[in-house]
């Protein structure tokens, strides 16, 4: 495997570095509103300079960049120490499957405001009976004439408050059709007979909501693909997690150098400095397969092959590794790590003490563990169904 960029792809990678450089937009503000404000304001500028969606094609904003180059543009922002932009579940994920699976009409409507951060997207799949269990989905849209009604609840909706439209999967035919009876509509966030009731998450967080339907109406102009292939529109949006993975190698590998860099970290002792040693080295190594891992995934998916089953491997991989790290940096930083960011005497900010907790969440998003053990079990190693 060669591990170099290719020319166009090192072309690719300085023009989007000296384009950062330039626009540089400051640093991250710690308050959660105004961060997201400054996701939002950088977003609008890197659409303007083309940036917003690399992947997508020239002629809605994008650069047409292939795996490779998505997989750059996102190596850069964490190395520039820049957060994702605000509206990525629509670019990342709903913006994609609007270009397969949307009409030229929706597709005008929707896909500028999205690159903009003009109107924010959420997507809405998860229920409380539909999470590992996708294809339980019951919230119910019922055609009546050019509409369809909408009644049902979502949960854990990332930016649910401040989306103005759902990428909303919705049951259309019977509870025993599973996959074949879903479909996908895009509700507007700010309609009649839909409430947003933001949650807060372990770390004291809003990122998510529940979402409640009743009847809230959506014209049949604004579903997506035909009814009863909700399914495969659905999982078009998930596809984006491939790119994103390794990136996730990116940022552990920052958060261990910043680790590193602590005193704490290298005890006199020799027993407390063997142990030490192992930790870090476990982790270092953890990392480096995250990272080679995501680049064979890349490699398949370039050649036009499905990059399995590294991408369940490397999202495996990551959530344990994430988890592991601040395990390893408070048991260095003794009493003083658990302070939480806010508290002047918190080393590093306190990003240790929140990651503690807010990386809970890597074993649950995106698949939790438990399934993807499943599926890898059955599906790469053959062993019988559980
Ligand atoms: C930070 C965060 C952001 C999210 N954002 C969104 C979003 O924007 N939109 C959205 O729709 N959803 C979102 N989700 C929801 C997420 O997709 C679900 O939480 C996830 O799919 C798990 O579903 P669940 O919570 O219903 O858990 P369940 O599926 O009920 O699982 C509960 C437990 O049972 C285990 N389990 C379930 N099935 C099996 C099985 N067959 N074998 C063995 N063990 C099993 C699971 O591993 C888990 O430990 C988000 C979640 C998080 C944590």
């Amino acid at each position: 495997m060669d591990f170099d960029d290719a020319p166009q792809d090192k072309a690719f990678r300085d023009e989007f570095r000296a384009w950062l450089a330039s626009h540089r937009p400051g640093e991250v503000p710690a308050d959660a509103a105004e961060a997201f404000a400054f996701r939002r304001a950088m977003q609008r500028e890197m659409a303007a300079g083309g940036w917003a969606a690399p992947g997508w094609p020239r002629a809605w904003g994008g650069r047409e960049a292939s795996v490779s180059q998505s997989i750059i543009y996102q190596e850069e922002l964490a190395l520039a120490g820049l957060p994702p932009i605000a509206n990525a579940i629509g670019v990342w994920n709903v913006g994609p499957a609007l270009l397969v699976h949307g009409t030229d009409e929706q597709r005008a409507r929707w896909l500028p405001a999205m690159l903009r951060a003009d109107e924010m997207w959420c997507q809405g799949f998860s229920e409380p009976d539909a999470g590992s269990d996708l294809a339980n989905v019951q919230t119910r849209a019922a055609r009546s004439g050019d509409e369809y009604v909408v009644n049902g609840q979502k949960i854990w909706i990332s930016y649910g408050g401040e989306a103005d439209r759902c990428f909303l999967l919705c049951r259309t035919g019977g509870a025993d059709e599973r996959h074949r009876g879903l479909t996908v509509l895009v509700a507007d966030m700010r309609a009649r007979g839909v409430e947003v009731r933001p949650l807060r998450d372990i770390a004291g967080a809003r990122g998510f909501s529940e979402v409640f339907f009743t009847d809230a109406v959506v014209p049949v102009a604004d579903r997506i693909g035909e009814e009863g292939e909700g399914w495969s529109v659905a999982m078009s949006t998930l596809a984006h997690e491939r790119v994103g993975a390794i990136t996730y190698g990116i940022q552990l590998r920052q958060k261990l150098d910043a680790l590193l860099a602590r005193p704490e970290m290298w005890p006199e002792e020799p027993v407390a400095s063997a142990l030490r040693a192992q930790q870090v080295g476990a982790l270092y190594t953890a990392i480096e397969i995250i990272r080679l891992t995501a680049l064979r995934a890349v490699t398949k998916a370039a050649r036009g092959e499905d990059p399995w089953p590294e991408t369940p491997i490397g999202k495996l991989l990551w959530s344990v590794t994430a988890q592991e790290l601040p395990e390893v940096a408070l048991s260095a930083l003794g009493m003083e790590g658990l302070l939480w960011p806010g508290d002047a005497r918190a080393p590093d900010g306190g990003r240790w003490a929140l990651d503690e907790i807010a990386m809970r969440m890597t074993t649950i998003a995106a698949g939790t563990t438990e399934v993807q053990k499943n599926v890898l079990a059955e599906r790469a190693l053959g062993l019988p169904r559980g």
